[in-house]
């Protein structure tokens, strides 16, 4: 295939796909036209209502449908911006100036830019946050009055392959089902969020890019292998095929790994290894046992709550807890506390810019901080835990004082439950071993808890001082290094001793080269992207003699 704009990066969610391109590059959109005539202005200002009506309709229509599909969250924005864009100082401001010969997209660009610039100055790290709202309801008006081009990922509305610098999660929530043929990306490494949510929901994507992803940004059509980490510009027809040949045997491969699926997988000797999902929403239970989970290995919480415009109550968390607890019914469901920080902004947090986000504010450290964010979470979980089997999990522990901390006011939480009467259930409390403090001292941590989940991807990150998303560390950012092993070592032998159980959580458990030698170890519980679930239970059926 020489001769092609070829892409190289990592290969960071497998599969090929081949479609049309859509460049998300934000604040790209310009006015067409700038100036409109005298004689226009009553045309123009028709236009720009109609807009209105259709954007408000399209909004409105898209909140209904999340609602349908148990999305609440996601109905939530939809109709706040629909409200954003039904707002009569909005309007007075654009009509203004389109009488003062400001074609509309123009006024809309520049009025949605001026009411942004005032959310974003305000103290408030929630109203300031609200200022990419508005940026992003002024683009889709201002799209639709220069003929509907869509203006946020929200609208897409072709099957597409996006092309991006980056794609944060909440980008890539905001994307509707079905849209995203494939990623290509700039920047990222294979344990970025943008490749691990691309794994969850079975998207190929080829990430690291860097400044390659130029060259595609003109293509009609690209082609990408996210098995291999290359992507391809305007492929010709042998090029296609080529792809296509590759899809088919993707797909012989899955009909191979099919038999595996629902298998309770054992090792030859006979030692039981228990595969399960990692998740970041209810509605991806199902998916997850569908794929063979055996449980839920990680449910990433801040997942769940990043495609909203504010924070969650505690009811409506108790509702999310509770569907997947019920979903996997008698499954273990392994819930993990907000691990807000790093590269994962919530709105309604009050996130301060930080040097280093990676070695910041995150996880437990802001829970324990916060307790107005950290006990609804708890209350909630301690509600839902009589509907399945529910375990509570911090993040980002790197001593026994944060332990426990986070124990105290788990403690707190139950006896205002008792307090109030209400109904309530036991939660066994584990930690993530994601820090090499946590697994230098993993001994100490173990008698204080129930097991343990070793998060690779930032335990990798910590340990060899390489940022997870940088796409020039490619060498570094494997589990397969001898500094990593052995802190997985240490905290396995640490586990042992204590008597409880290890998992791994990070994307090292469904790499088929690693589940061997992560169940040499001890581990006794994978958990990954539900897709990977067949190959990492085959992978387990051939350890041993
Ligand atoms: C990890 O760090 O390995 C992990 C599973 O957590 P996250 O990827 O959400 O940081
Ligand atoms: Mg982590």
């Amino acid at each position: 295939m020489a001769g092609y704009v070829r892409l190289d990066g990592v290969a960071a969610s497998e599969g090929v796909a081949v479609g049309p391109v859509y460049v998300h590059l934000p604040g790209e959109l310009k006015p067409e036209r700038e100036t409109i005539s005298e004689g226009g202005v009553e045309e123009e200002l028709e236009r720009f209502r109609g807009a209105i009506a259709t954007v408000v309709e399209k909004l409105s229509a898209t909140a209904e449908e999340m609602r349908e599909g148990g999305s609440e969250g996601e109905a939530g924005i939809f109709e706040a911006h629909a409200e954003m864009a039904e707002d009569p100082e909005f309007h007075s401001e654009v009509e203004e100036r389109v009488r003062g010969l400001i074609s509309p997209e123009a006024a809309v660009l520049a009025v949605g830019e001026e009411f942004a610039a005032l959310f974003a100055d305000m103290e408030d790290e929630y109203l300031a946050a609200r200022a990419d709202d508005v940026r992003d309801v002024a683009s889709q008006i201002a799209a639709e009055l220069m003929g509907g081009k869509a203006a946020g990922l929200e609208a897409l509305a072709e099957p597409s392959v996006i092309l991006a610098l980056n794609l944060a999660p909440s980008d890539t929530a905001r994307i509707p089902k079905g849209m995203a043929l494939g990623f290509v990306v700039a920047e990222g490494s294979r344990t970025s969020h943008v490749s691990i949510m691309a794994r969850s929901f079975g998207i190929p994507a080829v990430v690291g890019v860097g400044a390659a992803l130029e060259d595609a940004l003109g293509a009609k059509t690209v082609a990408l292998d996210g098995t291999e980490g290359y992507a391809i510009a305007d492929p010709d027809a042998d090029a296609v095929s080529h792809f296509e040949q590759k899809q088919r045997d993707n797909a012989a491969e899955a009909a191979l790994l099919e038999e595996y699926k629902h298998v309770e997988a054992r090792t030859k000797d006979g030692r039981r290894i228990e595969v399960a999902a990692n998740i970041g929403s209810a509605e991806e239970a199902e998916g997850a046992l569908a794929w063979g989970a055996e449980g839920v290995g990680l449910f990433r919480t801040e997942f769940l709550f990043m495609k909203r415009t504010d924070l969650p109550s505690e009811e409506e968390q108790y509702e999310a807890y509770r569907e997947v607890a019920e979903a996997f019914g008698g499954k273990p469901v392994v819930v993990r506390t907000m691990d807000v920080g790093g590269d994962k902004d919530l709105p309604g947090v009050d996130q301060p810019e930080e040097e280093n986000p990676f070695l910041g504010w995150r996880g437990i450290r802001m829970c324990l901080d916060v307790p107005g964010l950290f006990k609804p979470q708890l209350r909630a979980l301690l509600r839902a835990a009589p509907y399945g089997r529910l375990k509570v999990m911090f993040p980002m522990v790197v001593d026994t004082v944060e332990l426990r901390g986070a124990k105290r006011i788990l403690e707190e939480c139950r006896q205002e439950l008792e307090r109030e009467g209400r109904e309530y259930g036991e939660l066994e409390v584990g930690i993530m071993v994601e820090t090499p403090a946590a697994a230098i001292r993993a001994s100490d941590l173990a008698s204080e808890v129930s097991f343990f989940s070793i998060g690779t991807n930032d335990l990798v990150q910590y340990t060899l001082a390489a940022d997870r998303g940088n796409e020039r560390l490619t060498r570094l950012q494997s589990a397969d290094h001898p500094a990593v092993l052995d802190l997985i070592g240490k905290t396995c032998e640490a586990a042992k001793e204590a008597g409880i159980w290890v998992g791994v959580c990070g994307e090292a458990a469904g790499e088929p080269e690693m589940v061997p030698k992560l169940v040499e170890f001890g581990v006794t519980e994978l958990s990954m992207s539900a897709p990977s679930i067949p190959r990492a239970k085959k992978a387990i059926s051939e350890i041993g003699e």
